[in-house]
């Protein structure tokens, strides 16, 4: 068994030098070096913002975004979608554990990676035979791999598996909310695509930490319908999030003034301005959406001379797992939600 870099370098095969995420190309060998783990794969999520892109370049026509996925996977010995740039993360079952592993591990344990998927290095046995192209669940036999510095959790056995995988997927999300929104008491926060998983997960840490007011920006009534009555929130507006003049407009009326906070968890591109223009001087804008660009972010706020903090979405927090699994657990509206929107899309 051989010894390897903890942040997983010797499986990048091009470009030479890459660390995994940026790699074109990893190795998913299924030998494991000393400090790896190898995870018999269950089921993939693919991130949202990934998957309506595959879905929207195919026409919605599910056995070519299989291909489609199938051939990323197979190219890339990754599932790093090339274009959003994003992946998702996975389900399995521990198989092999390295004698050097630190992750805590064993043989046997049903676990969640809580790494992308753009760099954990994956191989497909079964064609993906089991999935018709149409949800971001798929249900995938093969192997992934985890390194020295990765993370994973076990599945909790209180929640069905799907619901748990879509939790952890978007847990970043919450953590990261809760942690900006109490350094400001008594601020407003607004959450863009609030009826969402990342979204309704967003909305219940910006209450649990204390906001003053939480606004939901949902993209139509039948969302504001699926919000209403759960106490996730305390104003709702419809509004395209997409559409930054008509977003500021909704947030000032709904709020009187921009946001303290915004928050966007919306899978679609070009949410920058909106999100900038609706939040007040000073304020955060947290990008946790994968569609965003991170240059029209800046270059926007620039352009509109907003003295605004802005945040990429750091998919990862010390106890966010734990965290966006408490939140649904005590939240029955939360729950339910979740339970729909994962329901809905398998
Ligand atoms: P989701 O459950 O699909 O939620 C997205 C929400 O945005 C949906 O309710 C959607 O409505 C809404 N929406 C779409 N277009 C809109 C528009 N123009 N105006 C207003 N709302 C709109 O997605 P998710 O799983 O929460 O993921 C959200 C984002 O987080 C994605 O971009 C994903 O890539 C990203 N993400 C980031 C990380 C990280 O580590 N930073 C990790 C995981 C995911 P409809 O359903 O009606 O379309």
């Amino acid at each position: 068994m051989s010894t390897a870099s903890p942040v997983g370098s010797h499986r990048v095969v091009s470009p030479a030098g890459a660390l995994p995420q940026a790699a074109d190309r990893l190795d998913p060998h299924p030998e494991i070096a000393e400090d790896e783990v190898r995870i018999g794969v269950e089921r993939l999520n693919l991130d949202a913002a990934s998957f309506r892109q595959l879905r929207t370049s195919h026409g919605g026509d599910g056995d070519a975004v299989r291909a489609a996925v199938l051939d990323i996977i197979e190219r890339r010995g990754k599932m790093h979608n090339p274009v959003t740039g994003s992946g998702g993360m996975l389900i399995g079952t521990v198989e092999a554990v390295g004698p050097r592993s630190p992750l805590g591990l064993k043989t046997g344990q049903k676990v969640a990676t809580l790494v992308s998927l753009t760099l954990t290095p994956l191989r497909i046995t079964d064609g993906l035979a089991r999935w018709d192209g149409r949800t971001e669940q798929v249900p995938a036999a093969g192997h992934a791999i985890l390194f020295g510095r990765s993370i994973a959790a076990v599945l909790p056995e209180d929640l069905p598996e799907h619901l748990a995988l879509a939790v952890l997927d978007v847990c970043g999300a919450p953590a990261l909310v809760r942690r900006v929104v109490a350094r400001r008491a008594h601020g407003t926060v607004a959450v863009l695509g609030a009826a969402g998983k990342s979204g309704s997960l967003a909305l219940a840490a910006a209450r649990d930490a204390g906001a003053a007011t939480v606004l939901a920006v949902v993209r139509d009534q039948i969302e504001a319908a699926q919000l209403r009555g759960t106490g996730l929130a305390d104003r709702i507006a419809v509004a395209d999030a997409t559409d930054p003049l008509g977003l500021a407009q909704a947030v000032t009326a709904e709020l009187g003034g921009g946001a303290d906070v915004t928050v966007v968890c919306v899978d679609v591109p070009g949410c920058e301005h909106g999100a900038v223009l609706a939040t007040n001087t000073g304020g955060t804008v947290v990008f946790f959406s994968m569609a965003t660009s991170f240059p029209a972010a800046a270059l926007g706020a620039e352009g509109l001379a907003a003295d605004v903090e802005m945040l990429i979405g750091n998919g990862y927090v010390p106890g966010h797992a734990d965290y966006a699994l408490h939140l649904v657990r005590e939240n029955p509206h939360l729950k339910d939600l979740f339970t729909a929107r994962v329901g809905e899309a398998r």
